[in-house]
Order: structure tokens, then C-alpha cells, then sequence
């Protein structure tokens, strides 16, 4: 369905609960104010109020939506799964699969799956290249690692730099703390998109966090995407204000921020 995401074009939630709504297991720091967890919590926007911890509700795999993928012919990004991760540890692996036989057989759509859980994305990966005597992914379908601070990057984006891939990315949102130098992990890694949290009571995020990821990025020839500043964005220790809720109007970034890439070659 169409998103207001401002990097992709659509998400598609292949992965639902049974009666309504989803689910994921929260993991790392980085879910604590989750999102998709929040909207669950609303039946009115389809959630089934279940929380992101304990035990998976009956979930079920969209495969007449896999299935549509390859007969859309208008070329679009399409965020696989965005309201959970595919590459958890309750998802089957036939069902990751199925997702990727739809992906190669939609070769005009490009597909972005994000996960917390890169060991899993990697073996799993690994498994479908070798079912099809393929030594890479092809280039429609983008790998990403979900990141939030430097122990979660370390940890991650290692992992990510295996998957046989023309673009490896990763979301670092909600930016939790300075990232550090990072020239050593980009190496490997085609695009990075990078923001603050959003919501009530967001934890904060120092613009100058967001600069020094910019710097790096282009010094190393990788593609930045600023997708936002956050709900509680600091500048030189003092409060920045912004126009909207999640510091997410562009114009209003301080100017070295205005950055919206996409990865080289492909246009946007
Ligand atoms: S992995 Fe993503 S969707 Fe799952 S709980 Fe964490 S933030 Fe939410």
C-alpha cells in the first residue's frame, strides 16, 4: 500500500496475524518505542493489540500479494514486510522462500527487506541462491540491516557485508547515540539512511550525530538518505526547533542535512 515513508514507494506486509493485524519480537534498544507495536495497539487502524514480546499469534504469509508482484509493471520500491521482520525466528523459512521466488519474478520491482536479525537473512539467503544455482541476490532485491548504536552496528553490519548483494544498506533509525567513526563498516555498504526517533517522549538525537554519519558517507562514496531529524532533536546542546512533529520537512534541516539520496545508478 502507498506510505508516507519518504524512501520507498510502497510497503507490503506479507506477514499478518491470522485475525487481524501483526506481530515481532522486540530485540534490541532500537525497539523500545517500535512503531508498528503502536499501531497494533489500535484496533482502528487493524491491530490486534497483542505486544511485540511473548509468544506469535496464528500468522499467516499474503501470497496472492507475492504473487501480484509480477505483474506490476510500473516500476516501484516496495518496503517488504515493514510492520514486522521477515527474517525473525518464528518466521518459517519456506514462507522467506516464497518472498524471494516473488521477488526474482518481478524483475521491474525493486524490493527493500530491512531486518534486526542478519545471521538469519544471510543463511537464509544463502539457502534460496543455492536452491537456484544463483551466486547473488539479483539487483531488485536490496538488503538492509536495521541499526540504532554503535554495539548494534558492530554486530550487524559485518554480517550484512556476506549477503551476495549489489546493494546493502542500512536503516540507522531511531539514531541513538554518535555512531563514532564508522569508515571502517561502509565499506561494504551501497546506501544508508539515517534519523531520529519520533513519537512521544522520543530519546533525543544530536544533529551533529546526523553530520558526522553525512561526512562519513560522502567521503566514502556511500549514498545518505536523511529521512528525519525526530521529535526531540538537539543542535550545539540547545533544543532545534522544527516545523513538524518528526523533523521530517527537508527544508527545514539545517542546509548540510538536506540530503536525500538514493544508491548510485538507481534513480528515485
Ligand atoms: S524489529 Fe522492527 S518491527 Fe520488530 S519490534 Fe523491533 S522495531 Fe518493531
Amino acid at each position: 500500500m502507498p506510505t508516507n515513508i519518504e524512501w520507498t514507494d510502497l510497503t507490503d506486509n506479507i506477514i499478518r496475524a491470522k485475525d487481524g493485524g501483526w506481530w515481532c519480537q522486540k530485540i534490541s534498544p532500537g525497539c523500545a518505542k517500535c512503531y508498528s507495536e503502536k499501531l497494533n495497539q489500535n484496533t482502528f487502524f487493524g491491530g490486534n493489540k497483542q505486544p511485540y514480546t511473548g509468544q506469535p499469534p496464528e500468522l499467516i504469509l499474503d501470497t496472492e500479494a507475492i504473487r501480484k508482484w509480477g505483474f506490476q509493471t510500473k516500476p516501484k520500491k516496495h518496503f517488504v514486510a515493514s510492520m514486522t521482520d521477515v527474517f525473525g525466528e518464528w518466521v518459517p523459512r519456506h514462507w522467506q522462500r516464497e518472498m524471494l521466488d516473488g521477488m526474482f519474478a518481478a524483475p521491474k520491482q525493486t524490493f527493500q527487506i530491512l531486518t534486526k536479525r542478519p545471521e538469519i537473512m544471510l543463511s537464509s539467503i544463502n539457502e534460496w541462491l543455492d536452491s537456484h544455482g544463483l551466486d547473488k541476490l539479483p539487483n531488485n532485491i536490496w538488503t538492509g540491516v536495521s541499526t540504532e548504536n554503535r554495539h548494534t552496528l558492530e554486530q550487524r553490519s559485518p554480517i550484512l557485508a556476506q549477503i551476495p548483494a549489489d546493494i546493502r544498506f542500512w536503516s540507522v533509525e531511531p539514531l541513538l547515540e554518535d555512531l563514532g567513526n564508522i569508515s571502517q563498516f561502509l565499506k561494504h555498504t551501497q546506501w544508508l539512511i539515517v534519523g531520529g526517533e519520533s513519537g512521544p517522549n522520543s530519546r533525543p538525537c544530536h544533529l551533529e550525530w546526523l553530520q558526522s554519519i553525512v561526512d562519513q558517507c560522502q567521503s566514502a562514496d556511500v549514498s545518505v538518505f536523511v529521512k528525519q531529524l525526530g521529535a526531540n532533536a538537539y543542535l550545539n546542546e540547545q533544543q532545534f526547533q522544527k516545523s513538524d512533529k518528526k523533523g521530517c520537512d527537508i527544508a527545514k534541516f539545517p542546509t548540510p542535512l538536506q540530503v536525500r539520496e538514493f544508491p548510485n545508478s538507481v534513480v528515485s
